[in-house]
């Protein structure tokens, strides 16, 4: 599995040449509950992208976009929020920046709540004729810290999972909730932070959805690899010569 955090530059520019894909794992900093850490979107982005790399040497995990826009979780402790407007523009930068190394770059947004400023920077990143895509993981089931995230954490931090504490909160569906969100927030819905119910929450559950999710998410990036490949993407700046000397990465690679 090959992360940014691992590689020096020139490995990464052995990596791009050989046609790797760049995954960015975007998350949020807000309340989950009261059992659940804060970072929850932002590990859970790390997990599926990390996953997916260990199917695909050429699926490169850049370091995680850490905080976007959580401003329906206001009110409740640790939430720290970037809003929209950042959001998006810091998406934007970070998208015509990776594509000067990168053949196709993929945005992996595990918050719902960043999916208006992520379809706005993708527009303007598109428009831009950048090759930047957006995928969500279908996780399905409840909304926010309830069965399907709980079960995720589960999965991946079961020792920063605190059972003991998980309760159940509104567990309407969004068609019903939303128009109370939009103008309260889960403040106003919730008081503990959940939409759902976390009680029937278990690993196994998880480790099936992100196995799911990692599968879907490898099957989008060489999608998008080959597409690139057939298109004969240039690289618009020099990313330097592949360094012999450099055997870092040089197993994972093929040739
Ligand atoms: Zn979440």
């Amino acid at each position: 599995m090959t992360r940014l955090a691992d590689t020096a530059w020139p490995s990464v520019a052995r990596l791009a040449n050989a046609g790797a894909v760049l995954v960015v794992p975007v998350g949020a900093c807000e309340q989950h509950g009261p059992h659940l850490p804060v970072t929850t979107d932002a590990d859970l982005a790390v997990a599926v992208a990390e996953a997916a790399a260990a199917i695909d040497p050429l699926l490169v995990v850049a370091p995680v976009v850490a905080y976007g826009s959580s401003g329906e979780h206001d009110g409740f402790a640790g939430t720290l929020s970037i809003g929209r407007d950042a959001t998006e523009q810091l998406l934007v930068e970070l998208g015509r920046s990776a594509v000067g190394t990168f053949a196709h770059v993929v945005l992996a947004c595990a918050h719902g709540g960043n999916a208006a400023p992520l379809r706005a920077a993708l527009d303007r990143l598109t428009g831009e004729g950048h090759p930047v895509t957006g995928w969500w993981p279908r996780w399905g089931g409840d909304l926010h810290a309830g069965a399907t995230e709980t079960s995720l954490m589960l999965a991946i931090a079961p020792e920063r999972v605190r059972r003991d504490r998980a309760a159940p909160g509104d567990r309407r569906p969004l068609h019903e909730l939303l128009p109370e969100l939009e103008v309260g927030g889960v403040r106003s819905v919730s008081p503990n932070g959940v939409l759902g119910d976390p009680s029937g929450a278990r690993a196994e559950d998880g480790w099936a959805l992100l196995r799911e999710a990692a599968a879907d998410l490898s099957r989008t990036v060489a999608r998008l690899r080959d597409g690139a490949a057939a298109a004969g993407r240039s690289r618009p700046v020099d990313r330097g010569e592949p360094d012999p000397e450099d055997d870092e990465q040089g197993s994972e690679v093929p040739a």
